[in-house]
């Protein structure tokens, strides 16, 4: 199926950018990878009568490290963040996401900014960025904001982003060779989205700091999971203490009334997924 008509800018700046979305409003769309929103106008599930092709403006494509932060620009594709030897020395937890989305096609061409925009609660990329407190940098007629992950997104498929502004590059906080980390997803094939997703970041015996346990698939958007933190953040790492921390993720799962199984379900796979990344996680610390 074809989509329905539309016009079609290829900008080549940011600037340019910002004076089409300020032209057109909410006629207009902004074109990354394509493989979102385009299925979506094949469908007729969106018909923005404008597309502003970002594909032209190198400026976005970009995987930097900047005063300990890690930069990746908007239009960066998964495979180049997955196959980076930065990310995975600087955030080795997202070079490990980014590798289990979808399948080489669809790696080759989605990009960091497309899936964050898109926000869809079961994708990788934003649990991550939820889980490593990253920061998403914005840009409209306004000049630019810095929006934290865990408010950025608003709701299933929905993010805080206004129609005149756009998603310019996201900064992690790099954490290098401190914590262990791992990304567990249970899907129902190879390649799908995950049904649901655990993100960790856990360090070694003893220490606390960047400790970090993210959902995703589970609910709207993806969260933090609380409770488990609040157990792990003394720094025992006793194999009973990461059973009841395991258990914890399991229960706030099935608080959550919205995904593709039920409550019960979906809180044994959370907690199962939850135990299995922090025995990886605390491999990858040494101990
Ligand atoms: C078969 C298939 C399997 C997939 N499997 C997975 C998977 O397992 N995990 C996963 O996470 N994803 C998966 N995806 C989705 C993929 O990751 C997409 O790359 C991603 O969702 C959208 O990125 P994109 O660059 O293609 O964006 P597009 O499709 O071009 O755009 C998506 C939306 O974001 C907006 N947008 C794009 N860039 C910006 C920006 N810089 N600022 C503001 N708004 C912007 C667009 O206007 C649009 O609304 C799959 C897709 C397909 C087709």
């Amino acid at each position: 199926m074809k989509p329905p008509p539309f016009e079609y800018f290829s900008p080549t700046s940011v600037d340019e950018c910002l004076t089409l979305l300020a032209e057109h409003g909410e006629d207009a769309k902004l074109l990354a990878g394509g493989q979102s929103l385009v299925p979506l106008m094949n469908l007729r599930l969106a018909a923005p009568e404008v597309l502003i092709d970002l594909n032209g403006v190198d400026e976005l494509a970009r995987i930097d490290r900047d005063d300990g932060e890690l930069v990746i620009g908007a239009m960066t594709r998964h495979r180049d963040v997955a196959s980076s030897e930065l990310v995975r020395e600087a955030c080795p937890l997202l070079a490990e996401a980014a590798a289990l989305i979808g399948y080489p096609a669809i790696r080759n061409r989605g990009t960091m900014g497309g899936s964050l925009s898109h926000a869809d609660p079961a994708a990788e990329l934003p649990c991550v960025t939820t889980t490593l407190d990253a920061e998403m940098v914005v840009v409209g007629p306004g000049g630019r904001r810095s929006i934290p992950a865990r408010d950025f997104f608003a709701g299933h498929f929905t993010t805080v982003l206004e129609p005149s502004e756009l998603l310019l590059e996201v900064r992690f906080p790099a954490h290098g060779g401190g914590p262990g980390w791992s990304f567990h997803e249970f899907s129902r094939k190879s390649g799908d989205f995950a049904l649901v997703a655990v993100a960790v970041q856990l360090p070694g015996d003893g220490a606390s700091a960047g400790l970090a346990i993210g959902v995703g698939g589970v609910g709207d958007r993806p969260w933090r999971a609380d409770a488990a933190e609040g157990l792990l953040a003394g720094g025992q790492r006793g194999d009973e203490l990461l059973q009841q921390a395991a258990d914890a993720v399991g229960a706030q799962a099935r608080e959550h009334g919205e995904g593709h199984a039920d409550n019960d379900y979906r809180g044994h796979v959370a907690a199962t997924l939850a135990r299995r990344a922090f025995a990886t996680a605390l491999e990858r610390t040494g101990r």
